[in-house]
């Protein structure tokens, strides 16, 4: 359980990471809280000859209302730090609550919503609530910015839409619209907390009590997390009565190829994606209140 040889550097600015990056190529890994990377490398799955820590990185770590609204978030930013923040129990609350649900402290102490979404596990629980939140990811690298909507970010598994020389910096969460209430709701992994499914879901309400808006990600359930874009369908113009949201959960797993593994079968994971569907959406119903 040693890891392989690779030489260490801890750059103080984004744009020295960058270079760094540039220069080392597909050799350098950046490491964040290393909960997920360091575990790899121990394990002589990852091999990084450099690695290049974000940690002595000032202002990667924040989090603050953005300009026109809604959350900034730097990617540094830990589990624990959203969980305990104000700002997002009021602007994300389910950002907030889903970081609650991640591990344990020691994993809620160190991991980073960046390396979270970064790395981009099909078990992980963020990557379905930046999706059912639209987040924006914005990157960084050699003179050059990127902005990535989280549809589009989560390519496969372990896979993201980040460059090798590309460093995820900030996480934008727009604001919800009035009427909205949302919830993350998981089966998880009972040693790990990791999601063996885990739904995320935004629904909106108009004066009527009728369902306006619905956006609604899925995790663990397949590859990479998904929108389920079928159970959005369904719910948005509806009353959302009782057989509404049945027949849209049960569409949660539409165009998903399920994961069939030692935590779960394919069969079940589909089972559990339209019972945790069910309950995220009716958590949102009552949290728009
Ligand atoms: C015991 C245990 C239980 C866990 N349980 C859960 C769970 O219940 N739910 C869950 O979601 N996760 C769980 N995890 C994973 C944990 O959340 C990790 O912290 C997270 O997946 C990675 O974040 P990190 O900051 O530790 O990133 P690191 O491990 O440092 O990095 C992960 C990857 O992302 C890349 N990366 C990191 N930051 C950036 C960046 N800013 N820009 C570009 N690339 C970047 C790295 O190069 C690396 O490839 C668990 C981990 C452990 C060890």
């Amino acid at each position: 359980m040693v890891t392989s040889a690779f030489s260490y550097h801890a750059p103080t600015s984004v744009a020295e990471a960058a270079s760094l990056l540039a220069e080392h190529g597909d050799d350098a890994k950046l490491l964040a809280g290393g909960h997920s990377l360091i575990p790899l490398m121990k394990l002589r799955l990852a091999e990084p000859g450099v690695l290049i820590d974000l940690g002595k990185i000032e202002g990667l770590s924040y989090i603050r209302e953005a300009d026109g609204g809604g959350l900034a978030i730097g990617a540094m930013t830990t589990y624990a730090e959203l969980q305990a923040s104000e700002l997002v129990r009021s602007g994300a609350p389910m950002l907030a609550d889903a970081a609650g649900q991640v591990a344990d402290a020691q994993v809620r102490n160190m991991g980073t919503i960046g390396g979270s979404l970064a790395h981009a596990d099909p078990a992980g629980d963020l990557p379905a609530v930046a999706i059912a939140l639209n987040a924006e990811l914005i990157t960084s690298s050699t003179g050059d910015h990127r902005t990535i909507s989280a549809d589009d970010f989560f390519v496969d598994l372990l896979t993201t839409a980040l460059e090798p020389n590309e460093i995820l910096n900030e996480i934008r969460i727009p604001a919800l619209a009035a009427n909205s209430g949302s919830a993350y709701a998981k089966f998880g992994n009972k040693a790990s907390h990791y999601a063996i499914v885990g739904v995320a879901a935004v629904v909106t309400l108009d004066g009527e009590g009728n369902c306006s808006g619905a956006s609604i990600g899925v995790t663990g359930a397949g590859a990479k997390a998904v929108r389920a874009s079928d159970a959005e369908a369904a719910l948005v113009g509806s009353s959302l009565d009782d057989a509404t949201i049945i027949a849209a959960a049960g569409s949660a797993g539409n165009g998903i190829e399920f994961n069939d593994d030692v935590h779960a079968s394919a069969e079940y994971r589909a089972h559990l994606t339209g019972v945790y569907a069910g309950r995220a959406i009716r958590a949102a119903i009552a949290n728009a209140g």
